[in-house]
């Protein structure tokens, strides 16, 4: 039995979570305007993709390029089917988020305290407390919570991280009913081994929450991570159109794992996926157009 294709025909189906508007074009200096955005978003849709997180509700002033969050989901045509999220830092962005009709609340916190004062200003306890003042919020309002946990796979400052540093984070995570959760590698510092230490360590202890694995491509194995997430049977991936992104916060982070490769591997591995290769590929054609820069998809 080949290790990495689906287990049964009921297991065909590979999610493509998209983060180019947000995780991409947070890193660009040059205001995005919100029509182009949405454009970028509408046209994913167009090729297949329905799970996207947009943009973020963090403070205008730390990230001006996603200020206009609100008024980027106001303007999109959703599909049926399609799920929007948006990163949520706090209470205040979680109202923010919930007043502009977020289908998904993505929290996020460091597995490392390093990581977490340079990212966010606060420490891993605090952040969970702030995790654990808007979790209510989002339950009020009836918006489903993910729990991304950043530098999963390697700190840039603090090196390695332990297991027991992602089950603190999940663990808050988990006690407030999330039942999401992405790994995510924000400085590209995941192998497949390491990658096969945490999510082995997080099934043991959460067997019934569900990984989605975000890979960044800083030191070339991006791809052979998410191949190392399939045989684990991960079944949902982070990526950005044209390989967009990078942490602004993290020295050295260079862009996410790009969705087209991602789309053919998943294809070629036997999975569905729903989504267009080559539409996908004129939408990373029209993004570089948009940014006036080649982008490093292949
Ligand atoms: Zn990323």
């Amino acid at each position: 039995m080949s290790l990495f294709a689906p287990r049964s025909p009921a297991d065909r189906h590979a999610t493509v979570t998209e983060v180019g508007t947000r995780d991409g074009f947070q890193a660009e200096r040059t205001f995005i305007a919100t029509e182009d955005k949405a454009a970028v978003i509408e046209a994913l849709f167009a090729a297949g993709v329905r799970s996207i997180e947009a943009t973020s509700f963090v403070s205008p002033r730390a990230v001006p390029q996603l200020a206009d969050a609100a008024d980027l989901l106001a303007r999109l045509q959703r599909p049926a089917g399609a799920r929007v999220a948006a990163l949520v830092p706090n209470a205040r962005g979680a109202e923010r988020a919930a007043a502009a009709g977020v289908d998904m609340m993505v929290c996020f916190v460091s597995a490392s305290e390093s990581h977490c004062q340079a990212n966010l200003n606060k420490g891993v306890a605090r952040a969970l407390d702030d995790f654990r003042e808007f979790a209510p919020i989002a339950a009020r309002f009836g918006v489903p919570v993910r729990g991304a946990v950043a530098v999963a796979f390697g700190c840039p400052f603090e090196g390695e991280v332990a297991p027991a540093a992602l089950l603190r984070v999940i663990e808050a995570y988990h006690a407030h009913g999330v039942r999401h959760v992405t790994l995510g590698d924000t400085t590209g510092m995941a192998t497949p081994p390491v990658v096969e230490r945490a999510v082995e360590a997080i099934r043991g202890r959460f067997p019934d929450v569900e990984l989605a694995l975000h890979f960044h491509n800083t030191r070339g194995v991006g791809l052979a991570c998410v191949m190392a997430g399939l045989a684990l049977g991960v079944r949902e991936f982070e990526s950005s159109i044209g390989g967009l992104g990078g942490c602004p916060f993290a020295p050295g982070a260079t862009g996410n794992i790009c969705t087209e490769d991602l789309v053919y591997l998943l294809h070629e591995c036997g999975y569905e996926t729903g989504i267009s290769l080559e539409r996908l590929c004129a939408v990373a054609l029209q993004v570089a157009a948009l940014l006036g820069r080649p982008l490093p998809g292949q």
